[in-house]
């Protein structure tokens, strides 16, 4: 049978996976193999995906996907039976006499190095790798400490936080993205392989998320191939002690030949030894003592001696390439054509290479990528054997149960959708915003009346006092105090996204995503996208097809981010009081609108093909961690702050310069006679037919391209309180084009690093097009309502 006409509830044993390339390459990375079994969880509301439970966790695969997956059902008595019994018994013994059953204690398989140390003083440099969700950030949190210097690089090929070890100088250490496999099969994968292959860290420290133990050391054994020193950290142990479970640390580290340090990242315990051995392997540069888990007796050994046979065929090759010579064997057996490449076989090897692959497929009765993958999840059964005392039902896993019979249900998960979102936009923009916002202005207010008191009694020049009290406090004043709202707003989100929900809402949205031409992975980039443009567009690197992020990154600026708040602010409070909830949700789901327009239409043309395959994990719930939330809110206000005083600072000096002199450098009285109009004159015919010809408007406009905050404080220091003159219709014309119109330059900056800048281009002039057609049609809409 195959695997979409399981039943909920029912399991089956897969036999054969189909499929091509690097889909099928992740099917089986993400541990579907033959011989696995696996469980139907659910469908999705809409029927497609569907929820399977593997290896202990659950994961979604598409209806179209899982007909190519066939599978034998199994008996309900043969689900795996919870450790009771002789087996559970021995096993328990097995816990007594463990010499490191617990957190924090040194461990005794690891000898201490004393062979050469690196030079004092050397840079010791250790990339994070793990699974998403392994708890990656929470470590990297507890490792630098929030006060340490934690930067963004968002470079060319790399997104990653660099920062030193708290206690440690000359350490260096660097979050990769979450990854579950060196196949390329994302650019964050790749990114990440890359990262370890040619910035060649010191060292390696591998999250492993121990309550879904066998899935995150897939990951391991393919690191391990990496020849790198490198130590496993066994996290969230704290939950798996909770449920009665437990690891044998000092026989997992002889199975693998590496150091391992149980830890809990989120409560902090045993992070100072994790950074203890990490520093010392780095230092002494200890690599793993095995990366060879091919066993000989395994199915007669097939892949084995294929292993080896390829390793020394290719072996002067990878050493020329720079690249380990066992990782390059194994991803060679894989058919992975990047190495190929690098490696440069001679048409002889090549040929050989192909018999010897042939060879083994006969032999092992599985094509080449499942053999490795299974020979991969065969070692780790044994190793899981051997060391883990399985939990019973975990209570997180039954609480995620309960949470997803509501929030995942059939009938209650849109509506639990739309009201959740509802909710946050609710307390972000109606209730908790507004107050924390008025309570901010006052206090600017308070000081900008002391801050000119005090220039009036030391009689400081006029200009000067013109620039501090209209340019400055009036310009970025009025931008600060939209702070308390941003805020909010990303503390809602990352809630969201931490607690694991927003994985859901990608389950459950996949198949209306689809009618778009997208799948359930785009709506996490696009919901960022309403906090801010930027990080949603580096988050569309999870997305693993090219058409599917510029896709993606084309329709998120659609969705209003925080920076426009003020602009909506402003007007809404000019000239529609009262209406504020109706006409910002109205703009909020007006920019939805044009999205899906937009991409349904697109879809026909530039976007043919078929959306990525939907293959994702669903983590358990899990409360996030205040630390995480904390230090994610401090970057957003750190950097609105750094942006309000550099980039709106220097905009409004700017233009209150432009609009105080005329061509003459004379301090004019009246700003129409200032440079700064008959610049923005010569523009403003273009905006004649929708009603926005206003040179301070235009002059806005055109600052609200650095940042969209300084459409306000650029309007609040031209207008200078004369902004009913606009008249109604102007201002719900100014609102539409201010929702759509271009991103600001960062967004653009970010585009342009993941799509080019051609692309760049063509999504701005894209944006203003129709934020211009869109407040067209407000202003014709209007007229014909005898507005105006
Ligand atoms: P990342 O995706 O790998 O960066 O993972 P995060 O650091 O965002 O963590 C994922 C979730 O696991 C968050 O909700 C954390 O609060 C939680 N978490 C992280 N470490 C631990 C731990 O040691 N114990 C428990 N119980 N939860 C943890
Ligand atoms: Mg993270």
């Amino acid at each position: 049978m195959k695997l979409n006409e399981l039943k909920p509830g029912q399991s089956a044993r897969i036999e054969e996976v189909g499929g091509e390339g690097a889909l099928r390459q992740h099917f089986l990375d993400m541990g579907v193999i033959p011989g696995a079994e696996i469980a139907l969880v659910k469908r999705a509301p809409l029927g497609d995906p569907l929820e399977f439970r593997i290896h202990g966790y659950e994961l979604t695969l598409r209806v179209a996907d899982a007909e190519k997956i066939s599978a034998a059902l199994l008996e309900k008595a043969a689900k795996a039976a919870p450790e009771t019994g002789s087996a559970g018994e021995e096993k328990k013994s097995k816990r007594v006499r463990t010499a490191h059953p617990g957190l924090g204690e040194e461990g005794i398989f690891h000898p201490k190095g004393s062979g050469d140390p690196l030079p004092e003083g050397t840079l010791l440099t250790f990339a994070l790798v793990g699974n998403q969700n392994s708890g990656k950030t929470t470590l990297f949190n507890q490792l630098t400490g929030s006060n340490q210097h934690v930067g963004n690089f968002p470079g060319v090929t790399v997104d990653r936080k660099d920062g030193g070890i708290r206690g440690y100088s000359n350490t260096r250490i660097t979050d990769l993205p979450g990854i579950y496999s060196m196949s390329p099969y994302s650019r964050e994968e790749l990114v990440s392989r890359n990262f370890v292959l040619e910035d060649r860290p010191r060292a390696i420290i591998n999250i492993v998320d121990a309550t879904n133990f066998e899935r995150n050391l897939y990951l391991t054994m393919q690191l391990l191939e990496m020849d790198v020193p490198m130590v496993v950290a066994l996290n969230m142990m704290d939950e798996l002690r909770g449920n009665g479970g437990t690891v044998d640390i000092n026989r997992m580290e002889a199975m693998l030949g590496i150091p391992v340090v149980p830890i809990s990242a989120a409560k902090n315990e045993g992070v100072d030894e994790l950074v203890r051995h990490a520093v010392h392997i780095a230092k002494y540069q200890e690599k793993p003592l095995r990366q060879d888990f091919c066993g000989a007796e395994d199915h007669g050994g097939a892949v084995h001696r294929a292993l080896h046979a390829v390793s020394h065929l290719i072996e002067d090759h990878a050493k020329r390439a720079g690249l380990p010579v066992r990782f390059a064997a194994s991803k060679l057996i894989e058919g992975d054509s990047l190495i190929m490449d690098q490696l440069q076989l001679d048409p002889n090897e090549k040929d050989m290479l192909e018999h010897i692959v042939l060879q083994m497929e006969k032999e092992r009765g599985l094509d080449h990528s499942a053999a490795i993958a299974d020979m991969r999840f065969e070692y780790i059964r044994k190793v899981s054997d051997a060391c883990v005392i399985h939990p019973r039902e975990s209570r997180e896993h039954l609480r995620s149960e309960r949470l997803d019979r509501v929030l995942t249900g059939k009938y209650t998960a849109i509506p639990m959708f739309i009201l959740i979102m509802g909710l946050v936009f609710f307390l972000t923009f109606f209730l908790i915003g507004p107050f924390l916002q008025d309570l901010l202005d006052q206090g600017i207010g308070l000081l900008k009346d002391l801050v000119s008191r005090a220039m009036e009694a030391g009689h400081v020049n006029i200009t000067v006092q013109s620039l501090v009290t209209d340019g400055i406090f009036e310009g970025v004043g009025s931008v600060v105090s939209f702070l308390p709202l941003i805020v909010i707003l990303f503390f809602f989100l990352s809630l969201l996204e931490d607690s694991g929900y927003i994985a859901r809402v990608a389950f459950v949205m996949d198949r209306s995503l689809r009618r778009i031409g997208l799948s359930g992975r785009s709506i996490v980039p696009m919901l960022i996208g309403f906090g801010c443009t930027v990080p949603a567009v580096m988050s569309t690197r999870t997305l693993p097809s090219d058409r599917d992020r510029r896709m993606t990154i084309l329709l998120t600026p659609f969705m209003s981010c925080t920076a426009k708040l003020p602009i909506y602010g402003f007007f809404v409070n000019a000239f529609f009081p009262g209406y504020s909830w109706l006409i910002i949700t109205g703009l909020y789901l007006l920019g939805i609108l044009i999205g899906i327009l937009t991409a349904r239409v697109f879809r026909k043309t530039l976007f043919r093909g078929e959306a990525v395959p939907f293959v994702m994990e669903l983590p358990n719930y899990r409360m996030p961690s205040p630390r995480n939330v904390w230090q994610l809110l401090w970057e957003k206000a750190r950097d609105f702050l750094h942006r309000a005083f550099s980039v709106i600072l220097i905009a409004t000096i700017v233009v209150w310069f432009l609009k105080s002199f005329d061509f003459r450098f004379n301090m004019v009285e009246d700003s129409q006679g200032s440079m700064l109009s008959v610049l923005a004159g010569t523009v403003a015919p273009l905006f004649r037919p929708v009603g926005l010809d206003d040179w301070r408007i235009v002059t806005s406009l055109v600052s609200g391209f650095m940042a969209k905050e300084s459409v306000v404080s650029v309007m609040e220091v031209l207008f200078r309180g004369g902004l009913e003159t606009l008249g109604t219709l102007s201002a719900a014309c100014m609102l539409v084009f201010s929702l759509l119109y271009t991103p600001c330059v960062a967004a653009i900056a970010a585009i342009k690093r993941e799509m080019g800048g051609k692309w760049a281009l063509e999504v701005v002039l894209f944006q203003c097009a129709v934020a211009w057609i869109a407040a067209l049609a407000v202003r014709l809409i209007g007229l014909a309502l005898g507005m105006g």
